[in-house]
């Protein structure tokens, strides 16, 4: 049962800042301002204290995929993610054919309801064939707005974002449809050029689906989506950062020139996160996962991650080396604020759920604390 508890000692990361030897009250559910009389104390002195991590692309885990999987199959997902500190998570589902994303959705939205997911992301089928990824051809559909409304309302107002590529027939009309509708459009799986990016943030999109993976390169005379999305103040991107799926310098570049407000760190994972290396299926098309790193068995194209964003989050201090508070800006509070519940979660401040994780000295997970039980427990 959630009690009341003091987390003493540990360097806080707060919205205003790093306070050392902080506090962090937690009564019941949530954070509190002041500490009733029989709370007890938990000295996390040479520890940092971050706000629960925020995934709004994730596929699945633990063996589990959220495409495919039965509800104890997703829930089992859903846990795997949280073990490595990802208190809030969005479903993402990868193309199939429309009535079973439409019955994937009804099921999904049941347990966004539940508290167990923050909502629904599809993913295709409205992609370009062009950067399909780990997409099935046959099933890739153009973007008809009456289709998109179909999809998002099989998920009962669960639906939060639709990654498609504007640039294709009723591209423009169906970001216009979503942003109607408050749901986020996501430019990905595209083959736009830097002009039909524009004109798409111009409808309503605010955010590029994994940014650089399944869409064309930056280049000089045709910049192309890339420039487009990480100049526009509109926009949030998401980005990859588990060493396969960016260069270092790809990833740098795009973090300090959309900064932590802009950046939204996701994992992309598939089933294999927190599971291990062997043969999955996205969908209908099969993939190896070999150290770590997911392809399709067929062509070889990368396939998701098995990225957490517990390494997310130690990899961008200590290998990329970003100041410890833009790493939570774009882990927690950055993809809070464009899914809408900032107002709950994303950052430590009294009134919010008490979610929140334990780091040691070298950014390696020690602890999880989800509406305030332990999924963690670091003593
Ligand atoms: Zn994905």
């Amino acid at each position: 049962m959630a009690t009341s508890k003091v987390l003493a000692g540990a360097r806080v990361v707060l919205p205003t800042g790093t306070v050392s030897g902080g506090r962090v009250i937690v009564d019941g559910t949530r954070i509190a301002g002041s500490a009733p009389a029989d709370a007890e104390t938990l000295d996390l002195t040479g520890h940092w204290l971050v706000p629960g991590f925020v995934d709004m692309h994730n596929h699945g885990g633990g063996g589990a995929s959220f495409t495919n999987g039965t509800v104890e199959d997703i829930l089992h997902g859903v846990h795997t993610h949280r073990l490595h500190g990802t208190t809030t998570l969005v479903a993402s589902t990868v193309t199939g054919d429309m009535d079973a994303l439409a019955q994937r959705a009804g099921l999904l939205s049941e347990l966004a309801e539940q508290g167990e997911i923050a909502g629904v992301h599809f993913e295709g089928p409205f992609i370009s064939p062009c950067r399909k990824g780990a997409h099935s051809e046959s099933l890739l559909r153009h973007p008809d707005p009456a289709e998109v409304r179909k999809l998002i309302d099989a998920a009962r107002g669960q639906a939060k974002m639709v990654t498609l590529a504007a640039e294709l027939p009723g591209g423009i009309d169906s970001v216009r449809l979503l942003a109607e509708h408050g749901v986020i459009a996501a430019i990905g799986h595209t083959d736009a050029t830097y002009e039909q990016t524009v004109a798409a943030v111009d409808a309503g999109a605010t955010v590029a689906t994994h940014l650089y993976n399944a869409m064309p390169g930056l280049g000089h005379r045709a910049p192309g989506p890339i420039a487009a999305l990480l100049e526009d103040e509109r926009v949030t991107v998401e980005l990859i950062d588990d060493g396969t799926h960016l260069h270092p310098a790809a990833f740098q570049l795009a973090f300090h020139r959309a900064g932590a407000d802009r950046v939204a760190l996701i994992t992309d994972a598939m089933d294999a996160a927190g599971f291990g290396d062997g043969t999955y299926h996205l969908g209908p098309l099969e993939v190896v996962v070999s150290e770590g790193v997911a392809r399709l068995a067929e062509g070889g194209a990368i396939a998701g991650s098995t990225l957490t964003q517990d390494r997310a989050f130690q990899r961008a201090v200590t290998v990329d080396g970003l100041p410890v508070e833009d790493v939570v800006t774009a882990i927690s509070a950055t993809p809070a604020k464009i899914l809408g519940v900032y107002d709950r979660v994303g950052s430590l401040e009294p009134g919010k759920d008490a979610d929140l994780v334990v780091l040691d000295a070298d950014f390696a997970l020690k602890g999880v604390l989800r509406k305030g039980e332990w999924v963690v427990d670091p003593k």
